[in-house]
């Protein structure tokens, strides 16, 4: 038996499932079949409220969509927060239309022209990812008539430690190691763009909070650095996010409480060159993660060589992360339970696997579960941030899942099938 990490508090207790309120075969009969996503809203919410509650004022909230970008779940979340991150020109249509005149942001390699004019038209910030792309940019900013909105990424010398995916302190495609940062953004500010400030991002899924605040503080220090060199202030240091959720055993939830305290004395004692400047943090993976569940229906029991395979009518074409072939080296498990079991009682090890014809597709490793059988409901948890959008549901040519939002106001139960 191998373990698995804890199951997010909103979903523990006895018996069958309750997610947002309702069984998990409710929202099942909802969706009219399996396998679905269902979101449910109100723990994005308290997400959001707890990062208002401990951080310092004048920091804004900006939700990076790659997380997810399921168009009900992004309309609940957009009123919320500050501003949205896109990573492509498909996300900004969906930002500008699901939140007019938002502070918009645009990071990524490879930005095609047509992107950058849309962005610009648009009055998107991009953020600058090299000094080829900001020469665009400029370019495309004269043919459009039109004054472009340019910030700075920064590729830090800073190393977020602990961090699942590390973005800084190394040779990287993401902005401009920071050596060359200031005289890029000095061009920006000679060529009359409306200079935006830097962008700044040094990791993802980290879970150490003396970590986040060690890096935070760098960040400010090398902004300060930056803006003494411009010899401008900028309008916004985007400290990035880093913010990372429990999937696996051994790891505990972020004591966000802990880094927004020392975020506060930082930015109040920050120097001079940075005394009018905004500062904002932008997150995926921490708002949304563990708000997500993924219900997938038992097909078939089976024995191989004294293990027990339930094999589910969803798989990794639907949520790679569980797998372990996104973002991680080792397999370990994502916590998981039995939907439709009466009780959370006796247990027996099985492996849960999908449907898909690879061995890649195991979704659980030998894991202690009720005893389940076809018929019965596996719910994956983990399962809000990088899900659908993050695998790859072309292949082998299953149907799409439902993705249901549960919980908001504004869009009761919204539901989208294929
Ligand atoms: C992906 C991404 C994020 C969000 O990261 P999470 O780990 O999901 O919080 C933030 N900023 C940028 C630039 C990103 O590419």
């Amino acid at each position: 038996m191998k373990p698995m990490g804890s199951i997010p508090a909103e979903f523990q207790g006895e018996g069958p499932l309750i997610i947002a309120g309702k069984p998990a075969e409710a929202w099942i009969a909802q969706a009219g079949d399996t396998p679905l996503f269902v979101y449910d809203f109100a723990i994005v919410s308290a997400r959001i409220a707890r990062f208002r509650a401990a951080m310092p004022a004048g920091l804004d909230l900006h939700y990076a969509i790659k997380a997810n970008p399921f168009a009900p779940l992004l309309a609940a979340i957009a009123p919320l927060v500050d501003g949205l991150d896109v990573a492509s020109k498909g996300e900004m249509a969906l930002a500008l239309a699901t939140k007019p005149g938002a502070a918009i942001s645009f990071a990524g390699p490879g930005k095609r022209d047509d992107e950058i004019e849309a962005a610009i038209a648009a009055g998107v910030t991009l953020n600058l990812e090299s000094e080829g792309e900001a020469r665009r940019a400029l370019a495309a900013g004269e043919r459009l008539g039109v004054t472009p909105r340019l910030a700075v990424r920064v590729n830090p010398e800073i190393e977020l430690r602990g961090s699942g995916m590390k973005m800084g302190g190394r040779a990287s495609p993401f902005g401009i190691d920071a050596d060359r940062a200031a005289a890029l953004a000095k061009l920006v500010v000679a060529a009359g763009a409306d200079w935006r400030g830097f962008h700044i991002f040094a990791g993802s899924q980290a879970l150490d909070p003396r970590a986040i605040i060690e890096t935070q503080a760098e960040t400010l220090a090398l902004a300060a650095r930056l803006a003494e060199q411009v010899g401008v202030t900028p309008p916004l240091v985007n400290l990035g996010g880093g913010f990372g959720i429990p999937y696996f055993p051994g790891e505990a939830p972020l004591d966000i409480e802990m880094i927004g305290a020392a975020l506060g004395e930082s930015m109040t004692s920050r120097l001079a060159a940075l005394k009018d400047a905004r500062f904002a943090i932008e997150l995926g993976r921490w708002l949304v993660g563990e708000a997500g569940v993924y219900l997938t229906r038992v097909i078939d029991r089976k024995e191989s060589r004294g293990e027990t395979f339930l094999v589910v009518d969803g798989g990794l074409h639907h949520q790679l992360a569980a797998s372990g072939n996104f973002g991680t080296v080792v397999k370990r498990n994502y916590p998981i339970a039995v939907a439709t079991a009466a009780t959370q009682g006796e247990t027996e090890t099985v492996s849960v696997v999908g449907c898909l014809c690879t061995p890649l597709d195991r979704l659980a490793d030998r894991v202690a579960l009720p005893v389940a059988r076809p018929g019965d409901v596996i719910a994956i948890f983990m399962a809000g941030a990088y899900g659908l959008s993050a695998s790859p549901a072309a292949f082998l040519g299953h149907p799409l899942p439902a993705e249901i939002l549960a919980g908001a106001a504004d869009s009761p139960n919204a539901i989208l099938t294929s």
